[in-house]
Formats: C-alpha cells, sequence, structure tokens
C-alpha cells in the first residue's frame, strides 16, 4: 500500500491532540454539578454536544445527572429513529494480512491457511445471507495489496450486486477495509458502495504503535486520514469506530467526537454511523497482556454519551455483544445490529454444512439466529428494518444529515422500515411471523404522519402480501 508523502503533508492528522484530550479530561474533574446540568438542559434539545461538554459528561459520575443521560438518550433515541432497527450482517471475503494488530486473529503472526473467496464462493456466501433476509452487507477483508487488492474488492461488489435471487437482491454494500489511496476510494465509490466503515481502533497514539506492530496499518496518521481521502474521493457516508478494550473509554470517545467535528467542518459531513465494537477473544491471540477490557456499565454511558452528542448519527452495535448487552443498548442509542453473522471467510457455508467456524477474526457473543433476533425485537415492540432506500435516492452525507435534522425522518424511514418488515415476513417467515409482523405494522402505520404517504404505504403493504410487488420504499 502506497501512501506518498505529498499527499500526508496536505492532509495534516494532527487535529487529534493527545495532550489536549488528556487536559480537557482532567480539567472536566472539577466541573460542579451546576455546569453539569447546564449541558444537560442542553442535550434536551437534541442538538448535541460538542466534545468539551461531553468530556464533563464522562468523567462525573453523580447518580442523578447519570439517571439523566440514560433519560435523555433514551428520548433521543426513540424521538429520533422511533423504534426501527436497521438490519445487517458481515460478509468476510479474504483474510490474508499483512498487518500485525496484536488483538485480531487474521494479524499476519498468526499461522493458519489463509483464504479468500473465488466469485463462485462469494456467490455462495450471498445466497445464504439472502436466504436469511439480509438486504444490507457490511463488506470485510485484511489487508493484503498482493492477494486482495480493491480490484479483487471490486469484482466482489460487483459479483454482489449483479446477483438477483427469487426474493430480490442484496441492496447496499458497506465496506470495511483497510484505509486506502483517493483513487481507490474513488473506485469504491464508481462500484456504488454504501458507507465506507473504517475503525480507528484507537485515538492514542502511543497505544495505537505499540498494539499495531507491523505492516501500514501501523501509521498512525496514514489511518487517521482515512476519511478525508474517502470524502475528497466524493464518499459523503462514512462509519467510524474504536475499539473499545485498547486505551480509556473516556478518551477514545473525545477522540471519535473531535475526529467527528473535523470532518463537519472540513467536508460539511461529519460521520454517517459510529460502531461501538469491544474487544473480544481472538485465536492466535493474547489480548490479556494489554486488553482493558470496558466494563457494562460504563459501556452503556458510553453509548448514550455518543447518542446525546450526535443525534443524528447512526449507531452499529454487532454480536461482539451479548444478548443482554444488545437489548440493554438499544434502548440507550443503538440504531443499527447485525444478525446470524459469521466473522469467518466461507463461514456462512461451513455452517451450512454445520462445520464448526475455526478461523473466525474474533469470537461473536450472540449467535442466534437472524430469524430469533428479528422475531424478538419485534417482541420488544421494534420495527426491524431491511431498508437500504436512503443512499439509492441519493439521500447520502449532508442530504441524509438534513433529512433527518428536518424531523422528517420519521415520514420516510418509519414507512420503508414497515414494508421492508412485511416484505420480510413473506419471503422469510413462516405463520406465527408473519402474523405478528402484520400485527406490528397494524399498529405503527396510523404513526405516519403524512396521509399521502401513509395511504401509499397501506396500498404497498397490501400489495406485498398479495404477492404484486417488492422493494418499496419513499
Ligand atoms: N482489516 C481492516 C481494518 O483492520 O481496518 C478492515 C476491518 S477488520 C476486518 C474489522 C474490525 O474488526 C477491525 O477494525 C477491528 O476493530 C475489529 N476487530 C479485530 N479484532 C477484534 C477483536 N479481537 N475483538 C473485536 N473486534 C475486533
Ligand atoms: Fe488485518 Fe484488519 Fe485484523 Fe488488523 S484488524 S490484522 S488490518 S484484518
Amino acid at each position: 500500500m502506497g501512501h506518498p508523502a505529498i499527499l500526508m503533508n496536505k492532509m495534516s492528522h494532527h487535529f487529534i491532540d493527545h495532550e489536549y484530550i488528556e487536559g480537557l479530561l482532567e480539567e472536566a474533574k472539577q466541573a460542579d454539578n451546576a455546569a453539569i446540568s447546564r449541558i444537560l438542559d442542553k442535550a434536551e434539545h437534541f442538538e448535541g454536544l460538542s466534545h468539551r461538554e461531553i468530556a464533563l459528561l464522562l468523567v462525573n459520575d453523580n447518580p442523578g445527572h447519570l439517571d439523566r443521560i440514560f433519560a435523555i438518550a433514551g428520548d433521543i433515541k426513540r424521538r429520533i429513529y422511533g423504534n426501527r432497527i436497521v438490519m445487517f450482517a458481515p460478509l468476510y471475503v479474504s483474510d490474508f494480512c499483512v498487518n500485525r494488530c496484536a488483538y485480531c486473529s487474521f494479524n499476519r503472526g498468526h499461522d493458519f491457511d489463509r483464504r479468500k473467496l473465488t466469485m463462485d464462493e462469494v456467490r455462495e456466501e450471498v445466497r445464504i445471507l439472502e436466504e436469511m433476509g439480509h438486504k444490507r452487507l457490511a463488506l470485510e477483508t485484511g489487508e493484503h495489496d498482493g492477494e486482495c487488492p480493491i480490484d479483487y474488492v471490486l469484482d466482489c461488489i460487483k459479483t454482489i450486486y449483479d446477483m438477483k435471487f427469487k426474493n430480490g437482491e442484496i441492496r447496499r454494500i458497506n465496506v470495511n477495509i483497510a484505509a486506502t489511496s483517493t483513487e481507490n476510494y474513488r473506485r469504491l465509490k464508481t462500484a456504488g458502495i454504501g458507507t465506507y466503515i473504517l475503525f480507528q481502533e484507537t485515538y492514542h497514539e502511543p497505544t495505537y504503535v505499540r498494539i499495531h506492530q507491523a505492516g501500514p496499518k501501523k501509521d498512525f496518521a496514514w489511518h487517521l486520514t482515512a476519511f478525508d481521502r474517502a470524502q475528497d474521493a466524493g464518499i459523503d457516508d462514512v462509519g467510524a469506530g474504536v475499539l473499545f478494550g485498547l486505551a480509556d473509554p473516556y478518551f477514545e470517545v473525545l477522540g471519535l467526537l473531535i475526529h467527528n467535528e473535523h470532518l463537519e467542518k472540513k467536508y460539511g459531513t461529519g460521520f454517517h454511523t459510529i460502531s461501538v465494537p469491544r474487544i473480544c477473544p481472538a485465536g492466535g491471540t493474547d489480548i490479556s497482556g494489554f486488553a482493558k477490557p470496558v466494563d457494562d456499565a460504563i459501556f452503556a454511558k458510553i453509548v448514550a454519551l455518543i447518542r446525546i452528542a450526535v443525534p443524528y448519527t447512526g449507531m452499529i452495535l454487532s454480536t461482539r455483544e451479548n444478548h443482554d448487552m444488545r437489548k440493554k443498548l438499544l434502548r440507550v442509542g443503538i440504531s443499527q445490529l447485525s444478525a446470524g453473522s459469521s466473522t469467518e471467510v466461507g463461514g456462512y457455508a461451513k455452517r451450512q454444512r454445520s462445520e464448526a467456524a475455526s478461523h473466525s477474526q474474533f469470537l461473536v457473543n450472540d449467535d442466534r439466529s437472524a430469524l430469533s433476533i428479528i422475531a424478538e425485537l419485534m417482541d420488544d415492540d421494534y420495527v426491524p428494518s431491511f431498508c437500504t432506500a436512503c443512499y439509492r435516492s441519493g439521500r447520502t452525507g449532508d442530504r441524509f444529515m438534513s433529512l433527518a435534522k428536518s424531523g422528517r425522518i420519521g415520514d420516510v424511514c418509519l414507512p420503508n422500515a414497515l414494508m421492508t418488515l412485511c416484505e420480510y415476513s413473506m419471503d422469510y417467515g413462516d405463520d406465527a411471523f408473519r402474523e405478528k409482523a402484520a400485527a406490528l405494522i397494524e399498529r405503527e402505520i396510523p404513526n405516519i404522519a403524512d396521509m399521502e404517504i401513509r395511504q401509499r404505504t397501506t396500498a404497498n403493504v397490501e400489495s406485498l402480501r398479495l404477492g404484486g410487488g417488492r422493494d418499496f420504499f419513499v
């Protein structure tokens, strides 16, 4: 992977200033209750908070304030996202990797039989994912220019988008590949990707350098400026994250927010999504030597504070979290959930052949089937959504953000969630599931404020039930 010095010179990574962040966290400890209450009052307006304000909320643990933080986050979640939860699954296509990230099973020091999928194998994995009802995938690879060059990634994307099934197709491919050049981002943009996802892993540079021991990813600045290059290449939906458990989680939250503010200032839009992965055990690694586990209580507070800081940024939770934690975090901020995931190359086909996973990137903590996760979401009064409309209608970047901020998101996302859930129930559910979905849809349709859209949704749901069409969206 080349990263010409000239590019690096133009793109400073100095917006993350290690001493500044540590200073803020120290200073924030001095804040009095009145200052914290003022910030929480402001948070109730759903306009977001700056990283400076969040610093105060992070370090002060007065139980009364904590209750308010959860209440406000829950409120934001309900008012902006309603009870919709967008569903997706990861698709690992290559585990070749030249990097040595101490936490990851694909790190180059781990000796195992590596592989990448042939296009036929990609089709096989996608067929299985589609049979699970997924319409939105996150494509995942290790970093290896020789075995997994950008042309291979583009071939995978084309192969997947070209596939048509009885029940439709994969409608959105988000891509989670290593930091790359502006030119490669341009090619990904042309291929029609949804969000470009990249986790910073840690914003704490000394920790970053210690844990990323070899390969291009070792270069903190190259990794940190990846979204600048993606935005320069026209990718305006970028998805961030940190791997919680590497450095001080409060430092990480401020790093994330400062990164977001940097992109907002420079490009007019910040992160489209934020993922909140916590480190999990991974074969061929010993995380006990360096991992600093983030406990459940602090993790929940962090999720709630990110929700409050950036109310319009989607928040993604994976199967790294267990069933209980997923349930809890849905209430305070999470808006997208993966289900039925495998983190192994070729893992879905293996599972179908009843073979145990052997080369997963890390071990997941929620291994329930997609159908049972989705059914339980409905039992808990959530509307699982398979919507992919925004990016297909050109509502990306600041166009998506202005829709979200206008308060009209419910008029678009709710009908789309209901229509795609109806489609899912007809195509993948059994009778009991269909009945449950139908009752939920009946209950929710009156919540669509716009009369014309409400009527259109009712008609489309009817059509879906009678087999008269699919893939409806507004
Ligand atoms: N290889 C690319 C990269 O590292 O940027 C693409 C993403 S990699 C396939 C997906 C993500 O998995 C990484 O960014 C990392 O945060 C996460 N990951 C790796 N090892 C993990 C572990 N042991 N527990 C939880 N997440 C892990
Ligand atoms: Fe490779 Fe990504 Fe794993 Fe690092 S996290 S070893 S870059 S696959």
